[in-house]
Formats: C-alpha cells, structure tokens, sequence
C-alpha cells in the first residue's frame, strides 16, 4: 500500500480548481455520478512528475461528455487542477491523476467536477512476467456503436461496475484479466485496456470504431513501434487471430503494457525484451 496521501481539488465553474482535503467527504449522496454511475473520467499516468498524453487523455474527456450529452468540460480548469495535483503530491516515481465529471447533484443541472492525485500500485511483476487472461463475450455486436449509440460503448463513463464484474469473472477462471470480444466473434478490448497482437512485424490492435475506447497508450505503442521501422494496423480481428498472433500485450494508462503469458487456459511465451523496451519507452514519455 502506498503511505503518501492522495491530492484532491474540486472543479467548478463558479469557485475554480480549489484544493480541498482528499480524505473528506465532499460528494452529495444526490449526485447522478453516486447514484446512476452517470458522468466522465479519464486517468492519467504520472512519471517523474509529468503527465502523460495528458492532451490525448483532455480530448477524450471531452468526446465522452459530448457522447453522454453533458456540457463540455472546462479544459483549462481541469488542466490547471492536474498540474495542481501533481505538484501537491509528494514525489513519488509513478503517479496516477484522476480527473471526473458528473452529472450533478439531482435537478441541479450543474456538473459536479473533481481532480486527484495517488500513488500508483507497483506493477513491476506484471510487466516483467505477464498475466493470464481469458476472452469473455461482451454481448454485443462489434458494430454496437453505429447501431446503438445509446449504449455508449467507448465512452469513457462512471458505470464500470460491468468492468468489474468481468475482472471478477475473471479471478473465477483463474486469470488476471480479461479481453472482451463481441457476439460475432471480434477482439475488443479489456475492461480497463485495449489489446495489441504482434504478427511478425507488425502491431495490430481491434479498430476503435467497434464500441472500443480510442487508446491513450495503445497510441503511444503505435508511435514506438513506427519510429523502430514497424508497422501498425487498425483492424477487425477474428478471436481466432488471437492465438495465432506472435505475441499479445493488454495496455493501459498507469500499469502501462503488460505481456499476456497464458490465454483460456494455454499459455504462451512472452516476448522480455521487446516488452521491456516498450515499458522503457512508455514510462519515459515527456508527455
Ligand atoms: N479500454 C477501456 C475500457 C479502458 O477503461 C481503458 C483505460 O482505462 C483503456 C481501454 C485504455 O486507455 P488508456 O491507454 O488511454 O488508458
């Protein structure tokens, strides 16, 4: 567990960013974000000190409102309160920003907004030696959001009580984590990453119009793997390529790329040294 303590500053049009004590209670038990999971967040690594993809992570935030019909989000308040965050917490190697936006409280009409900063979790293990993973059916079509925006998939919501579900799922199975894939047999994503292949020299991860959540990291991936001379591609990807791909990384905001050493069941070698440099490249980002 971490013994630093979390930095928290409230966001609102009317006060700002003011910074407030992080282990008080400061949300309504009427807030839509407490009671219907309705609102936006995003979360932000922080190493040594800077945020990273911080303006790729802002522009999402604001495609999640504007999917869930809420105001746009005042990116220079919630700016200025990561900056804050950041530099009020203590200095520690890896960090992770929260930013968040509801709904507001019942009938207010007003977003109740709000920025911390925490320690994060030690994923060393992970990142070296992999983690077992198991595909679960999401229940829905991979052209869920063209179908049926209303379901919000790739939207980056408080309602991640399915996410949750899943990981727990998952924990029954005997796995770490999950890829979610679609009723017609497509890979998805994870409930908190998105999943790169390797198929020789080439990076693949699933299209992001498949009700997927757009990569702040898999981006990143993608801009390392280019600059190394190899492609990437965006693609629909049976589950079937999954077991056939060279290798298979989950990635993430925070526990950054992660190799995967055993899917349903079968495990699979991992590729150290390629994940090593991809952990290297990610954890020194300048922003
Ligand atoms: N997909 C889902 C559902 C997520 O919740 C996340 C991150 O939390 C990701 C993908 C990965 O996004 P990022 O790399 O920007 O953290």
């Amino acid at each position: 567990m971490s013994s630093s303590r979390p930095v928290l500053f409230l966001v609102s049009a009317d006060s700002g960013c003011v910074r407030v004590d992080a282990e008080a209670p400061h949300v309504s038990v009427m807030d839509l974000g407490v009671t219907r999971g309705d609102g936006i967040f995003e979360t932000i690594s922080v190493c040594g000190g800077r945020a990273q993809a911080l303006e790729p992570h802002l522009d999402r935030f604001v495609r999640s409102a504007r999917l869930l019909d809420l105001p746009d989000p005042d990116l220079d308040l919630y700016r200025q309160a990561v900056f804050a965050a950041i530099d009020a917490h203590d200095d520690v190697a890896e960090l992770y920003v929260k930013t968040v936006m509801t709904r507001g409280v019942e009938g207010a009409g007003v977003p109740t907004g709000w920025v911390y900063a925490a320690e994060a979790a030690d994923f060393a293990g992970a990142r070296t030696e992999g983690i077992r993973v198991v595909t679960l059916d999401r229940g829905l079509r991979h052209d869920v959001a063209q179908t049926s925006p209303w379901l919000l998939q790739g939207a980056k919501t408080l309602s991640y009580a399915v996410n949750r579900a899943a990981l727990r799922e998952a924990e029954r199975r005997d796995a770490d984590d999950v890829i979610f894939t679609s009723s017609d047999g497509f890979v998805l994503e994870g409930p908190t990453s998105n999943v790169i292949l390797r198929r020789g020299d080439t990076l693949v991860t699933p299209r992001t119009d498949q009700g997927i959540l757009p990569g702040t990291t898999q981006a990143s991936v993608f801009e390392f793997a280019q600059a190394k001379g190899m492609k990437t591609e965006y693609a629909v990807v049976p589950i079937a390529e999954l077991s056939s791909a060279d290798a298979l990384w989950l990635v993430s905001s925070v526990r950054q790329v992660v190799p995967i050493n055993r899917l349903d069941g079968v495990e699979r070698s991992i590729d150290v040294e390629f994940t090593a440099r991809m952990t290297a490249y990610l954890l020194g980002r300048r922003d």
